[in-house]
């Protein structure tokens, strides 16, 4: 009788996996149908024909028509994986992840296999990987160890028309490799109409355009300005759901805490309507999201229900989510802006272009005539918005830049062939800081110190940081700090119904008015000695992902430090040297107390707040040093730490003299030969 039992199992195991296998099959068989439906497909072979005979191919297509799906895919059965890589740039890091993680699908392999994906602090590729999507910023950091990019057989900037700083200085690399590399093919891909401009910058490249299929999209304007753009989004949101036709709503809006607050306010009003009106699914898409959920905006909204989007930029052109028949578009983005004379950076809210109203429009008209409901008047939108968005090497800090073209040994960074060049003004001030830092020397030369500190993926201020830790014997804590500065402002959670008991949580970690920096380190330190524990996390309303990916970040850190030759070393104890160290990369960015509690920068003097959130924002230290600006109602500095006056002479004497951080009217300010009198 057993025996029998046995047979059964086994038999009916076996149908199992059989029929598994065929839900896999058909599933695949599917996908495969689904590509042949995308507009790039009937140019398949009139595109491949083109990359055969030209060694730069402009492509110009719509965003959806299956640019970064279906290209690396057609390459791939065409046989150019057989001589080397297909590697295809992304802008944004959920772009490469997810699309690295549909083509995966679309061939049917385990993503890091034959498909994979490369981004900062992640690295999901094998030996076996012939399909590597990855960012931008990352392709430029493989010139660093490859600078013939030998492993590629084609490279494709995708997603040009976006014109970040690192495509921008790709584009300059990639050009110049392709004069002595014949066998290397370039796709320079964009979704906007400006290619003329990417053909003349490449040598008068062929343009290949995908004619794309749009319906009719209707424009709504506001009749009048919007006082709060935010309720504005919401009461339309909710106005579409009751009173529209099925079909999809995608919001666009400046940021995560925006998405959450409207999310949190969504689900709030929907359940004051009750059960009469149909169920809406809210779905975020931002940067940090994690992995898990990324995948849930690509569901197909269940029958009867409705799903809204909320999301950056990022669905403007770099994902496309099938079934948006509705937009609401407030108008807004967040972007780096930079100063040049002072070297000011910081992230603020700005309207968004013509051009990229224009995008965000477009999305709605992808499968059915759809409608965009601009939050912005029909004035607003002639009279103030800009034509186009200025590149982004126009408008922000180029120490990165800089550093990274010095270690390719490029010099004449005045003369290098930029699409748009930078502010002379912007590029000399990237090398007076990295001079500063110690990273050029007088000549513009790269220093031994300039070396070590280009094999951190981390700007040039971070990376100085880290490699000082050597000299104070701190590395340890120090690549601590640098991990969680790296994971972004989303290490403490503040639920808005347990405020108190979240910020009490957090300043725990402030006892003694440590700083910002070392209350990150002791936030890192504490969970570590829980043995990582989740629990924890929830006790301390800390993230456990941040933490996560903060722990992720350090251990690729610490094995930097053996390549840069830094001893792993720990000196808890001593703040004074963990400080130091951190004003030996962050000099840069020391403030004063004025009298009016505000603060001035000590360097091209400018008016700064600390942070609410900052464990120092009542006590208000002389002299503070900090990690980056945000300008929201004030120019904010986050991450901040009290520092004494005297160490920005010791540390950076070439940059601070001892006039700059006297204190007007104290006479008891230390040495100093002017003081004498
Ligand atoms: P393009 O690069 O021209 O904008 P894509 O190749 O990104 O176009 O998109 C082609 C199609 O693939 C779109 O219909 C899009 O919805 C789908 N797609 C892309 N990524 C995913 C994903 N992660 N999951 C499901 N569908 C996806
Ligand atoms: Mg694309």
């Amino acid at each position: 009788k057993a025996s029998v039992m046995d047979g059964d199992e086994f038999d009916s195991e076996q149908l199992m996996e059989s029929s598994e296998k065929s839900k896999a099959q058909s599933e695949l068989e599917k996908l495969q149908a689904d590509r042949k439906t995308l507009p790039i497909y009937p140019y398949r072979d009139e595109l491949l024909k083109a990359v055969e005979e030209h060694q730069v191919l402009v492509i110009v297509g719509e965003t959806g028509s299956g640019k970064t799906t279906q290209i690396p895919q057609y390459l791939h059965e065409a046989g150019y994986t057989k001589r080397g890589k297909v590697g295809c740039t992304q802008p944004r890091r959920v772009a490469a992840m997810s699309v690295a993680a549909r083509v995966s699908q679309e061939m049917g392999v385990k993503l890091g296999h034959e498909v994979g994906y490369s981004i900062r602090f992640e690295d999901c590729t094998s030996d076996k990987t012939v399909l590597k999507y990855m960012t931008d910023g990352m392709l430029l950091r493989e010139f660093l160890g490859e600078p013939d990019l030998a492993n590629y057989s084609v490279v494709m900037v995708d997603e040009a028309h976006e014109r970040t700083l690192s495509t921008d200085v790709l584009f300059g690399l990639v050009k110049d490799i392709a004069r002595f590399r014949p066998d290397l093919k370039l796709l320079i891909s964009s979704a906007t109409l400006d290619a003329e401009k990417f053909s003349d910058y490449f040598d008068s490249a062929p343009i290949f355009k995908i004619p794309g299929r749009r319906f009719p999209v209707e424009i709504h304007y506001t009749k009048a300005p919007e006082a709060d753009y935010i309720d504005a989004a919401i009461v339309t949101a909710l106005q579409i759901h009751v009173t529209q036709a099925p079909g999809d709503i995608l919001v666009f809006l400046t940021g995560q805490e925006e998405i959450e607050t409207v999310e949190e306010i969504l689900k709030h009003r929907i359940r004051g309507l009750g059960t009469k009106i149909a169920e809406l699914i809210i779905c975020p898409i931002y940067a940090n999201l994690p992995t898990e959920l990324q995948a849930k905006i690509f569901e197909p909204t269940p029958e009867g229900a409705r799903k809204v989007v909320l999301a950056t930029n990022i669905a403007e052109t770099s994902l496309t989510i099938d079934g948006i028949k509705y937009v609401i578009d407030p108008g807004f983005v967040k972007m780096k802006s930079y100063n040049p004379r002072t070297g000011m950076e910081s992230l603020l809210v700005t309207p968004i272009s013509k051009a990229s109203a224009m995008q965000r429009a477009g999305r709605s008209g992808r499968t059915g005539p759809g409608k965009c409901f601009r939050l912005y008047t029909a004035y607003n939108y002639q009279c103030d918005l800009d034509d186009n968005t200025v590149p982004e090497i126009q408008r922000t800090n180029l120490a990165n830049v800089v550093l990274m073209l010095k270690s390719l040994g490029i010099h004449d960074l005045l003369h290098f062939d930029f699409m748009d060049p930078p502010p002379s003004e912007a590029l000399l001030k990237a090398l007076e800081l990295l001079f500063a830092l110690n990273a050029l020397n007088k000549l513009g030369e790269l220093t031994i110190m300039g070396r070590r500190m280009a094999e951190f993926p981390l700007d040039p201020m971070l990376s100085k940081m880290i490699v000082a830790s050597d000299k104070y014997k701190c590395s340890d804590e120090i690549i601590s700090i640098a991990a969680m500065l790296s994971v972004g402002n989303s290490i403490f959670y503040r639920p808005k119904d347990k405020q108190v008991h979240a910020d009490n949580a957090r300043m725990n970690f402030h006892t003694g008015n440590v700083g910002d920096h070392i209350a990150l380190l002791k936030v890192y330190n504490s969970w570590k000695e829980t043995n990582y524990s989740t629990q924890w996390c929830y006790e301390n309303y800390i993230q456990v992902r941040s933490m996560k990916r903060a722990r992720d970040i350090r251990d690729q850190l610490e094995g930097l430090l053996e390549r840069v030759e830094i001893e792993l070393s720990s000196n808890e104890n001593d703040l004074e040297a963990i400080k130091k160290t951190i004003t030996s990369g962050f000099f840069h960015h020391s403030a004063r107390l004025q009298k009016n509690g505000a603060y001035r920068t000590v360097k091209h003097p400018q008016t700064v707040h600390i942070h609410p959130s900052s464990g120092l924002a009542q006590v208000l230290p002389r002299w503070v040093v900090y990690h980056e600006l945000v300008l929201t109602t004030k120019e904010y500095m986050r991450q901040v730490t009290e520092l004494k006056p005297d160490w920005l002479v010791e540390i950076a004497p070439h940059y601070y003299q001892l006039k700059d951080v006297e204190d007007p009217g104290s006479k008891k300010f230390p040495t100093g030969q002017g003081r004498a009198l």
